[in-house]
C-alpha cells in the first residue's frame, strides 16, 4: 500500500520527518551510548529531565519498551499492579507485561477510565491480603486514555489518585505517551502532571512526530534501574544519537503544533456530526485531544468493513473495536484534508445506508 496516496488517520505513529528533522538527523554527532558517548542521546535525556522536571530521563526503543522497564523496576516479580481494563498496558501489553513486567494486573473496570482513589481503594480491599498472598506495589495511569478516545485524565482526581497511592505506599507509574496533548488542551504544566507520578512514559514518536522513541522520567534512583532493565530487554542503544537527534528536535519544535492536531480532531468530529441522525455516533464531549472514535453500529457494519470502504474512497481509519473506527490527527494532516476526509467518511456512510 503506497500510503501518500492515503489521508492517513489511522494512528499519530504514521508521520513521517521533516527535511529540517532530517537535517538534525545528518547532522547529529553520534558516539557509543553505551559507554555515554553519545551527545545527543545524553543531551536529549538531560533536556526531557528539566522539562518534566524530574531528576532523570531515559531514551527508550518504543513506549512498550518504557512502560514494560518501568513495571520492572517498581515491583517484585509476582506483585500486583492495579490498571483499569481500557489502559494501554493491559489492552495491548497484557502478553509483555507477563512475559516482561512479570506482574500480574488486578483490572478494575471502570465507565470511563478514571481510576479514581475509590477504584483504587476497592481494587487494593476486594481481595484478602496477608504476607503470603499476592501484594500491590504499583498503580498505572494513563493519560490521555488511547482505547477511550484520548480523554483527558481530570487532574484534580489525577491527584487524589496519586495521594491515595502514595498513602498505601504504592508507586504509580503514569503511562504519558500522549501527555502533552493533554498539557496544551488543558494548559496545566506538564511538570505538575509529572509530580504525580513517581514515573511517566512520554512517546516521542507519535504526536510529537519523531520516527523512533519515547522517554521515559523518574528520580536518579529508578533511571539507574532502569538502564539495567534496559539492557535485559536488548535496549542498550550505541549510535542512538541520530534518533535522539531527532526526538530532540520533535520535542524543541511540535509542542504547540499538538493544540492545532486538537483542534483538527474537533473539527472533523464536528464535521462529522452535523449529519442528519448522528449515524456515525459521534460523542463531541469525548473529542478532548487528537481522535475522534467513529461508531459503525447504526450503519449496520463492523468497523473493519467501514474502514475499508473509507479506504477505497482514499481515507485510512484504524479499526479499534468490533463496531468503532479511531480517526488520529497528527503533523501530517492539514486542515483541507481534515475536510477532504470527512467529506469522504459521509459518502462512504451515506452509500451503506442506501445499500450501495
Ligand atoms: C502507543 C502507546 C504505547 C506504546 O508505544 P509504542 O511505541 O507503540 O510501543 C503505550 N501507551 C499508550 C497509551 C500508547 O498510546
Amino acid at each position: 500500500m503506497h500510503t501518500k496516496q492515503f489521508i492517513d488517520l489511522r494512528s499519530d505513529t504514521t508521520t513521517k520527518p521533516s527535511l529540517e528533522m532530517r537535517e538534525a538527523i545528518y547532522k547529529a554527532e553520534v558516539g557509543d551510548n553505551g559507554y555515554s558517548e553519545d551527545k545527543p542521546t545524553i543531551e536529549l535525556e538531560q533536556y526531557c529531565a528539566d522539562y518534566f522536571g524530574k531528576e532523570a530521563a531515559l531514551f527508550m526503543c518504543s513506549g512498550t519498551m518504557s512502560d514494560q522497564v518501568a513495571i520492572r523496576c517498581q515491583t517484585m516479580p509476582g506483585e500486583e499492579v492495579i490498571i483499569d481494563n481500557s489502559y494501554h498496558i493491559n489492552y495491548f501489553q497484557a502478553g509483555s507485561t507477563i512475559d516482561l513486567g512479570k506482574v500480574s494486573l488486578n483490572v478494575c473496570h471502570t465507565p470511563d477510565g478514571i481510576l479514581t482513589a475509590s477504584v483504587v481503594k476497592d481494587a487494593i480491599c476486594n481481595k484478602f491480603r496477608n504476607e503470603l498472598l499476592i501484594k500491590p506495589s504499583l498503580v498505572c495511569l494513563e493519560n490521555t486514555i488511547n482505547s477511550l478516545g484520548g480523554i483527558i485524565f481530570p487532574f484534580e482526581e489525577l491527584e487524589q489518585t496519586y495521594q491515595f497511592s502514595k498513602e498505601k505506599g504504592l508507586a504509580v507509574h503514569l503511562d504519558g505517551a500522549r501527555l502533552l496533548n493533554a498539557c496544551v488542551a488543558t494548559k496545566i504544566d506538564p511538570k505538575k502532571y509529572t509530580a504525580l507520578a513517581d514515573t511517566v512514559s512520554i512517546c516521542l514518536s507519535k504526536g510529537l512526530g519523531a520516527p523512533f522513541g519515547s522517554i521515559l522520567v523518574g528520580s536518579r534512583d529508578i533511571i539507574k534501574k532502569a538502564v539495567r532493565h534496559r539492557r535485559w530487554v536488548g535496549g542498550q542503544l550505541h549510535q542512538s544519537g541520530f534518533m535522539a537527534a531527532a526526538a530532540l528536535f520533535a520535542i524543541q519544535h511540535n509542542i504547540t503544533r499538538l493544540a492545532v492536531d486538537n483542534n483538527h480532531a474537533k473539527l472533523l468530529a464536528t464535521l462529522l456530526y452535523e449529519q442528519k441522525d448522528n449515524p456515525l455516533g459521534i460523542n463531541l464531549s469525548m473529542v478532548e485531544t487528537n481522535m475522534v472514535m467513529i461508531n459503525t453500529r447504526k450503519l449496520g457494519v463492523k468497523s473493519d468493513v467501514f474502514a475499508k470502504a473509507c479506504q477505497n474512497k482514499g481515507v485510512l481509519l484504524y479499526p479499534w473495536t468490533e463496531y468503532n473506527c479511531r480517526a488520529v490527527t497528527h503533523l501530517d494532516i492539514s486542515e483541507s484534508q481534515v475536510r477532504v476526509a470527512a467529506g469522504k467518511i459521509i459518502e462512504t456512510s451515506l452509500q451503506i445506508t442506501r445499500g450501495e
